[in-house]
């Protein structure tokens, strides 16, 4: 049973401790030779993909992260799933459940980003009680350095900056407190403006050495996961019977793109200036940019233009949507020269005829970092500058976009979901947390059903009671 009890015991403590004590085990770096049946490998996949699933809704029920209550919740997750942390079958489990799920979800990116996502979280708890300068110590092959003396010494001023924006106050700098490593990276961190930029290295604080760590592991993650993929083909030849098992794990189903880009509902284009006013902000953003300039990066159309196809806008309606977005610009010929073919290749109109689905949440702010002057990604991930005026813009209250501005600095989806609600008060049918825009925008789309049925009802009912014939 999963304990929730928010006091942690000492050997609760003592415990947690232990479980971080390895970064080369909790980062998979190393693959082991296994000694398994078959039955082991689906039962500790399918736990697994349980406690990974647990974990999301964990973190999706307590974005802002009460350290006590969530450590305990998760080590008993942990405990539950994996087994005991000092008992020998738990790391044999661990490390075969782990590298036998990156072969179960390779195959479609929604379940690599999702699995990334997922591994990324719950190694996000077993390094929050840890000291991780050690860790890095321990592990260079991701690539981590320690600062030269003469580096630390000529760099001096910048590094006194930076652990001043992070701390707050000053502090005797010690050279062991930075770790340096190719900005290309830690992406995050050098939007966030965490790191001092310096020869193509991106030098990091130890404030921030946890987040140093998430990144490169997911980064690792995702090229591993890519290896894994090319190398299927001979993996189920060589295997059969467990690719037969690992074709049944499979994540779960809270959010699936792929239902979303079989859309049955059509929507046609001149619906989308109304329908945008209660777009998910990622949406809404790009929707104005394309209106007011008549054009949208290449992403920033692939973002959009896969969400319109989700929420069900044919592909003739969609070039017609764009075509006439893009006449401030463009002429018609033009468009169809240079534009029109994206817009045929995202309905598998083009190349290999593949069509694309939707982005999710997870997927757009991996793959589209925010930059300071671009408008597609995700518009929680901005400063809170730059979103509090663009929430103002959109006539959300001063006190509301205080509110949803304060959630995105600890999580963005969850600032989503706020501004769901102040655009569908009183809502009672979305009890999570926004993972995707098209799920923003069906369940905007029941929100206002709904009131359609009520308000019918009731002129019905007023009809009624002014003694109006009623038909059966
Ligand atoms: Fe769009 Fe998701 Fe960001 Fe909301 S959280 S704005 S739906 S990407």
């Amino acid at each position: 049973m999963l304990r929730t009890t928010n006091k942690k015991t000492k050997i609760e403590e003592e415990e947690i401790k232990g479980y971080n004590s390895s970064l080369y085990s909790i980062v998979y770096a190393n693959v082991p030779t296994f000694e398994c049946n078959l039955t082991q490998i689906e039962h500790t996949c399918l736990d697994r993909i349980t406690l990974l699933d647990q974990i999301v809704k964990l973190k999706d029920s307590n974005p802002k992260g009460n350290s006590t209550s969530l450590d305990v919740q998760f080590f008993g997750l942990v405990t539950q799933y994996l087994g005991k942390h000092e008992h020998p079958s738990t790391k044999l489990k661990d490390e075969l459940s782990h590298f036998m799920c990156r072969i179960a979800m390779c195959d479609s990116e929604e379940d690599k980003d999702w699995f990334i996502n997922a591994e990324a979280l719950l190694l996000n708890f077993r390094l929050s009680t840890n000291d991780l300068t050690t860790h890095l110590e321990q592990f260079t092959e991701f690539g981590w350095s320690k600062l030269t003396t003469q580096e630390f010494e000529t760099y001096q001023k910048d590094l006194e900056y930076l652990v001043l924006t992070s701390n707050g106050k000053p502090i005797d700098l010690d050279i062991n407190s930075f770790y340096k490593i190719p900005f290309e990276d830690v992406p995050k961190l050098v939007e966030h403006g965490k790191v001092v930029l310096k020869k193509g290295w991106a030098i990091v604080f130890k404030a921030y050495f946890r987040e140093l760590i998430i990144c490169t592991y997911r980064n690792y993650l995702e090229f591993a996961i890519e290896k894994v993929k090319q190398d299927k083909a001979r993996f189920k030849t060589q295997y059969p019977e467990i690719a037969e098992i690992l074709r049944g794990i499979t994540r779960p189903t809270i959010v699936n793109s792929k239902l979303y880009g079989a859309n049955s509902s059509h929507i046609k284009k001149e619906q989308i200036p109304e329908l945008s006013k209660t777009f998910p902000l990622c949406m809404r953003v790009m929707h104005d940019h394309l209106i007011s300039y008549g054009k949208l990066m290449h992403d920033g159309r692939l973002q959009y233009g896969t969400f319109l196809k989700g929420i069900g806008l044919s592909l003739d309606e969609a070039l017609g949507f764009w075509k006439n977005a893009f006449s401030k610009r463009v002429t018609s010929s033009e468009f169809d020269k240079e534009y029109a073919y994206q817009f045929r290749h995202t309905y598998g109109q083009e190349g290999k005829g593949i069509s694309y689905d939707p982005y999710s949440c997870e997927k757009i702010q991996r793959t589209f970092p925010s930059g300071k002057e671009q408008v597609h990604g995700c518009p929680y991930l901005w400063d809170s500058e730059r979103l509090e005026k663009k929430l103002l813009e959109l006539g959300i209250d001063p006190s509301k976009t205080y509110d949803i501005v304060e959630a995105s600095k600890t999580q963005s989806r969850m600032a989503c979901t706020k501004h769901f609600h102040f655009l569908h008060p009183n809502n009672n049918n979305l009890t999570g947390v926004i993972n995707h825009p098209n799920f923003f925008f069906e369940q905007s789309k029941i929100y206002f059903k709904q009131i359609d049925e009520k308000n019918k009802k009731s002129k019905e009912n007023s009809k009624n009671n002014n003694g109006d014939v009623v038909l059966d």
